[in-house]
């Protein structure tokens, strides 16, 4: 399957024909068990052993459902490398031969309005780099899916959300780099810093409508009205100083089989959704323990924290993107029929430098997020005192995550700390607080 990828057109059918028998395929044999058991290690004793109770709790992964989950990660990695070569090849190939110096003269036809040229040539663009990245994107985010038992759309529905994304790229991203043009033609000595300003506005400014206008294209997010589970949930919020009154719901099975929760919006718009995938499948105790999770990342401010980094990176950025620009532009510029930084035809080459850039930050941005995730991991454990729930979720969470790497692979590619980890973590906690009883 992995070589309908590399053919567009023809291929294109034969894949769809593989998707349909890809959802055929009988993963019961390799699937993690729903309800998950305290393991008689973990169970209290005067011979607790951490070691042990963490250990006992990993045999309860089925060695079939640990390889499938293993490959799948680590397939990850690899693609991470291929989508980044795929990117520079799009994007050199649109310089090199011609095409976006092409689509910018066919905006300048049109209109002699600047900013409508920016956004007519943002709109082929995109509609190019998508067809161009396709096949990539269809093996990655469909086929590759099914065949690990991770998604539930059909070839259809899946497209049309993919349609969905093409659509807000054009209109907010097409805001954005119209913007960005302008200021570039205004303020040519000091676009760089005016345009890091222009872009975490822009940022936080995507954020706080996210939950109520974005989300709601994709999945039905409901206020969660079950007592049996809002109410501890609630009343942990309330014992942790959250005033919150509402727990959200999101239909995630609409497009995977993922446990998952989060934490989102900015301001007014923040707020706690956990999935329906967690809902029906986690037990109590280990639903309480992802939404101590979930609010550790509020009383933390893991928004606010995680926004102001990634602040520093775009001003981090753009001063770079000035420099790669001028360097780029002074040795190839004339080649790739560029005029100079204000030119939107130049838009190919700022994307080559991003994706070189977002591509060496992989592993320090994932280790900013890891640290979060593990500072909200402790203050989850605390919270709900279910070190048990906890254990459990990250025995589902390794459906899609590989459960115990080693210290350098969880260095460059963990997000969140390991499923291992975590519940060592758990089972420390439990370890120091079974005297307190
Ligand atoms: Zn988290």
């Amino acid at each position: 399957m992995k070589k309908c990828s590399r053919w567009a057109g023809l291929a294109f059918v034969l894949c769809v024909s593989f998707a349909a028998r890809a959802q055929k395929v009988d993963l019961s044999q390799s699937q993690m068990p729903s309800v998950i058991t305290v393991p008689p290690q973990a169970q209290p004793s005067d011979h607790f052993d951490v070691e042990a109770a963490t250990n006992a709790y990993l045999a309860e992964i089925p060695a079939s459902a640990r390889a499938r989950s293993d490959a799948y990660f680590e397939g990850g990695y690899w693609l991470i490398l291929w989508d980044f070569l795929m990117a520079v090849a799009i994007y050199w190939a649109l310089l090199h031969f011609g095409w976006s110096a092409w689509m910018r003269d066919l905006a300048v036809r049109l209109t002699r309005f600047a900013f409508l040229q920016d956004l007519i040539y943002w709109f082929q663009f995109l509609i190019l780099t998508s067809l161009l990245g396709l096949p990539l994107t269809i093996y990655e985010g469909y086929f590759r899916e099914h065949q690990y038992g991770l998604a539930t759309q059909t070839f259809g529905p899946w497209m049309g959300d993919q349609l969905k994304v093409l659509l807000v790229n054009m209109i907010l991203g097409g805001l954005l780099v119209a913007m960005l043009f302008w200021i570039g033609r205004k303020l040519p000595g000091s676009w760089h810093v005016w345009g890091a300003v222009v872009t975490i506005a822009f940022t936080m400014f995507f954020v706080m409508i996210a939950p109520v206008f974005i989300f709601p294209l994709f999945n039905k997010i409901t206020r969660l009205d079950d007592p049996k589970v809002t109410i501890p949930i609630l009343s942990m919020a309330h014992a942790n100083g959250i005033p919150a009154h509402d727990v959200f719901e999101i239909d995630a099975s609409r497009q995977s089989t993922r446990m998952s929760a989060n934490v989102s919006g900015l301001g007014k718009t923040m707020r706690i959704t956990l999935n329906d995938n967690l809902l029906r499948r986690g037990s109590p105790e280990e639903i309480q323990a992802v939404m101590g999770h979930e609010m550790g990342h509020y009383v933390l401010h893991h928004i606010y924290k995680g926004m102001l980094f990634l602040f520093i990176v775009i001003v981090a950025f753009f001063y770079l993107l000035r420099v790669g620009l001028e360097f780029s532009l002074a040795r190839w510029g004339e080649a790739w029929r560029i005029h100079g930084m204000g030119d939107i035809a130049v838009l190919p080459l700022v994307f080559l430098i991003a994706t070189i850039f977002g591509f060496l930050f992989t592993p320090i941005q994932n280790t900013d997020t890891r640290t979060s995730e593990h500072e909200a991991d402790m203050y989850g454990i605390n919270a709900s005192r279910q070190p048990d729930g906890f254990a459990q979720a990250a025995i589902h969470l390794s459906e899609y995550r590989k459960m115990s790497p080693g210290p350098v692979e969880e260095w460059i590619f963990y997000d969140h700390p390991s499923g291992r980890r975590r519940i060592h973590d758990a089972m420390q906690w439990k370890a120091e607080n079974l005297n307190q009883k």
